[in-house]
């Protein structure tokens, strides 16, 4: 196997495009400069591709898709199989990737981003040997069945928090239903998919089955959206980025799979294990800077228990380690970039004009040594705002939560669905019938009872209102990417 591309941390890397089963530079020959969070320095250099590299990846996939999609599933199984004993074998080189590229601690990238990829890949290339479809029988001779094509080509546009882990949900099952795909990684966090180039290569993915176009948003994710050859588009990203692209695929008629945006509460009532909750509730809070999409930022507490909560939660946010992502010790790395530090800070900023109080954290961190330049900031919480206000109505995906006491369930539900999102909830109570209720009139895609990011690939993920259409994950990503046909068949009498 050729050797994988090495973080250089002296000499800069260049990434490439994975056209047709080859790694190619652009077409315009143009790079963009990629920039490390934890240190604020340029490291390596990224294809700023366009609508030709675009047009030639779909080109490419066209002509590989008539023989994935009539490949067995058993071999398209192997071939997924073997991208996910490759992504294993390279854990450490692909977790240290994630780190630099994202900021976050390279402790959560070798626990959770890699392994999932790689799991990704096991779990719907395992699917494809047991995805099935119906059979209706009308009378004693005529019966009707489903027959699943794949889609076609599918685009697949993934955001730079959870990188690799939310590039390979989509494109391993686009792929095990036999589509061939473009994809784009976030133009911010795009070395690990560069990486994964290199491993389809090593597992002897046909070439033109996956392709990976590099570049901006607004000039490659544009093309994909817009390109009359792909049938399908699924894409994770901001609410607003997401409203665009249905803008241009819904009158084309692609098929549309948007994961979005959240503000999801944590509803913490007086009745619940406070010590089984108080942690999960700082990781649910904080977990990868709260760059998850269903990381709880809006934390609902019953007032009997305010103050214990309050105390529990400052004393642990507190001890929460901001530091190098490559130490051990670290629980808060370097959010994504300046400019997403930018716009946390001045969520803070907005909350004290509003008539907030920060309790603890506010503000830029600067660490010494090699990450004095880094984009650190500090774990935030913040009280003394109501439910309606723009802090605790849009979206900061950061390391910033509020705290909001209520004292009735009627008041609590009001508050907690007053947001134009509905992604994931998180519940805390011992009383099982609150917890149905709970689970009943919360407007979210997914609830959490006593536990949080409990993921089973299984389960439908996704979220309501502003957050999203479709859901992903387990049968319905397998049904996403393939078009049901119904055959009827009349036998003779
Ligand atoms: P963006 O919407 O900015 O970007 C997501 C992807 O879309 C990136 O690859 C981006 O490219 C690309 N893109 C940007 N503009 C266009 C366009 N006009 N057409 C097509 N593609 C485009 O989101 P972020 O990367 O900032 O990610 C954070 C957001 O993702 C948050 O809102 C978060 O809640 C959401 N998210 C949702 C999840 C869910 O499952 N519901 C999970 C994880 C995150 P580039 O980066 O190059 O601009």
């Amino acid at each position: 196997m050729p050797p994988l591309p090495r973080l250089q941390r002296r000499k800069q890397m260049t990434l490439q495009n994975y056209i047709g089963g080859a790694l190619t530079a652009p077409a315009a020959g143009a790079y963009i400069d990629n920039i490390e969070p934890a240190t604020g320095a340029v490291y390596s250099r990224i294809p700023d591709s366009g609508a030709v590299d675009v047009d030639a990846a779909v080109a490419a996939a066209a002509e590989a898709a008539p023989v994935w999609a009539a490949m067995h599933a058993r071999e398209r199984c192997d071939l997924l199989l073997r991208v996910a004993a490759l992504i294993d074998e390279h854990a450490d080189a692909l977790a240290l990737a994630e780190s630099t590229d994202t900021g976050k601690p390279l402790w959560l990238a070798r626990s959770l981003d890699i392994p999932r990829a790689s799991q990704n890949f096991h779990f719907f290339g395992t699917a494809a040997l047991h995805f099935a479809s119906e059979s209706h029988t009308s009378s004693e001779n005529v019966i009707n069945y489903t027959l699943r094509r794949p889609a076609g080509i599918a685009g697949c546009i993934s955001p730079w928090n959870l990188p690799l882990y939310l590039f390979t949900w989509k494109i391993a099952p686009a792929l095990a239903t036999g589509n061939c795909v473009v994809a784009k990684p976030s133009e911010i966090t795009p070395v690990t998919a560069h990486m994964l180039s290199q491993l389809c290569i090593d597992a002897g993915l046909p070439p033109g089955v996956l392709n990976i176009v590099h570049g901006r948003g607004a000039t490659v994710g544009a093309a994909i959206t817009a390109h009359p050859a792909i049938g399908a588009i699924s894409f994770t990203g901001g609410t607003k980025t997401g409203a665009d692209i249905a803008r241009v695929a819904a009158p084309m008629f692609k098929k549309l799979s948007l994961e979005l945006g959240g503000k999801n509460p944590t509803v913490v009532f007086a009745d619940c294990d406070f010590d089984a909750m108080i942690d999960t509730v700082v990781r649910s809070s904080f977990s990868n800077q709260g760059e998850i999409c269903l990381c709880g930022s809006r934390l609902f507490v019953e007032r009997p228990l305010l103050d214990r909560f309050t105390d529990a939660f400052l004393e642990r946010v507190r001890a929460l380690v901001v530091g190098d992502p490559l130490d051990d010790a670290t629980r808060q790395g370097a959010v994504v970039s300046r400019a997403h530090m930018e716009k946390v800070l001045s969520y803070v900023d907005l909350a004290i004009e509003e008539g907030g109080t920060v309790l603890c954290g506010g503000e830029r961190v600067r660490l010494e040594g090699r990450c004095a330049d880094g984009f650190f900031v500090a774990p935030t919480v913040i009280t003394g705002l109501g439910p309606l206000c723009r802090t605790n109505q849009e979206e900061i995906f950061g390391p910033v939560v509020t705290i909001i006491p209520f004292d009735s369930e009627a008041e609590l539900l009001a508050a907690v669905n007053s947001t134009p999102y509905g992604l994931a909830a998180s519940v805390w109570t011992q009383d099982i019938a609150r917890a149905q209720r709970m689970a009943r009139d919360v407007a979210c895609g997914i609830v959490w009872i006593n536990c949080w990011m409990l993921r089973d690939l299984r389960t439908p993920f996704g979220g309501m209102k502003s957050s999203g259409v479709g859901r992903e994950g387990g049968w319905e990503a397998m049904r996403f990417f393939t078009e049901p046909k119904n055959v009827c068949i009349r036998f003779p009498d």
